[in-house]
């Protein structure tokens, strides 16, 4: 793992991720949502992280967030997610033109008063090949009208509010945070998923929702997401897979202690897991925009998700028939693994990992 960045050594943090790992089972039963460890990361001052210190938040650098990331997903990967799509808002709110937007949300941003949350795949990886935007914008005199349907949206149900994307006629883009007490804004029940079902993952409907200028983040403009870095398959995503391959070595380290046979299959895992680690931090603390295609994050996303898969993969087979009952974490490990495959992956990656799984080539990216 990599060494500890200055936040997160603090003993607070350490506490919140003790706690994290003993409540991450918990996180398996119906209706969970992860209410108690929002509150637990508030009071750790995790909730801030990406909130510039005039707002009341700490600011912390790219690399120590991806290290801070990583710790957080090996203790909870369920809890984790939901902080990132939390900060995925965050970030796009931090970076907008609208100051008195951000005087508004940001403060109460930094602890677990309010909740936001991005539904912006549809402008990156879902729905690409449709003619048709996915969510419509439409000019009118102070603001815009939203129509159609948001695909993804992690704590839909929980959120206050939403930043999303839309599309005009002329093909630009604009980003709006939607709060979601606006009328025509439709929440679907959370969708049952294979893992993870406490991020509460639903669609929303817009039905020719009004959204004034007030709540206007960026655009109208070709590609808005570009504007805004950070989209598909950043640093972020690979820090929670590599977290989420610690915890699967960790288990298999623990079976070791008893069966020596299996240090043969650790310590190479050990040794990929630092070494994915260590080039995962120095490309999040690389700010020049000029790294080596093996740093890039295209490249380290695929190599990333392939350790979360095999490692997982190896902790259900080192844990045997217990670890395929169904309240093994082994067994919630590999179905969590397989949401690294899914979840916003730009195009390369997907064709890498699936070029990996069939054998065809791997590191191609
Ligand atoms: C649990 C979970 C939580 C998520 N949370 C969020 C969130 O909070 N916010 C957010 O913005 N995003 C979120 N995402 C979205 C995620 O980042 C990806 O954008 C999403 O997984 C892409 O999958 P898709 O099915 O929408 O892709 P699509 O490309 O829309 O594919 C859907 C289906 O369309 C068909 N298809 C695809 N490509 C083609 C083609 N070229 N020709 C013909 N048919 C095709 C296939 O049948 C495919 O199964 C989440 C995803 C998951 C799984």
């Amino acid at each position: 793992m990599s060494e500890l960045p200055s936040l997160t050594e603090f003993e607070s943090f350490q506490t919140l991720l003790k706690n994290l790992r003993q409540q991450s089972s918990e996180l398996n039963s119906p209706d969970a949502w992860p209410a108690d460890q929002l509150r637990e990361m508030s009071a750790a001052e995790v909730l801030g992280w990406l909130i510039p210190d005039e707002f009341g938040g700490s600011g912390i650098s790219n690399a120590d967030l991806t290290a801070g990331y990583e710790q957080l997903a090996a203790a909870c990967l369920a809890s984790t997610f939901v902080l990132t799509q939390r900060n995925a808002a965050i970030q796009r709110i931090v970076q907008s033109e609208n100051e008195s937007l951000k005087k508004d949300l940001l403060p109460d941003l930094v602890t677990d008063e309010l909740f936001a949350t991005v539904g912006i795949s549809h402008l990156t990886t879902s729905r690409q090949h449709l003619s048709q935007p996915a969510v419509a914008a439409e000019r009118v005199d102070a603001g815009y009208f939203l129509s159609g349907e948001i695909p993804w949206v992690t704590g839909a149900d929980k959120a206050d509010i939403i930043v999303c994307g839309g599309t005009l006629e002329n093909n630009t883009q604009i980003l709006v945070a939607l709060e979601t007490i606006t009328q025509g804004v439709e929440i679907a029940p959370a969708v049952p998923l294979m893992a993870l079902n406490s991020s509460r993952t639903a669609t929303v409907k817009l039905n020719h929702v009004f959204v004034s200028l007030e709540f206007l983040l960026h655009g109208p403009v070709e590609n808005v997401m570009k504007q805004t870095g950070g989209g598909a398959g950043s640093y972020t995503t690979s820090a929670l897979a590599v977290g989420h391959a610690a915890n699967a070595i960790r288990l298999i380290c623990e079976e070791a202690d008893r069966r020596p046979e299996l240090n043969e299959i650790l310590q190479p895992f050990a040794a990929e897991h630092a070494a994915i680690s260590a080039d995962l931090s120095q490309a999040a603390g690389d700010s020049s925009d000029a790294s080596p295609p093996n740093l890039s994050a295209e490249a380290l996303r695929q190599r990333s998700n392939s350790l979360a898969l095999r490692a997982s993969q190896a902790c259900l087979a080192a844990s045997k028939g217990a670890g395929f009952v169904a309240s093994h974490p082994a067994s919630r490990l590999v179905a969590e693994a397989m949401f690294f495959l899914v979840w916003s992956c730009p195009q390369p990656v997907v064709l890498g990992n699936l070029r990996e799984l069939a054998c065809a080539g791997f590191h191609d990216v």
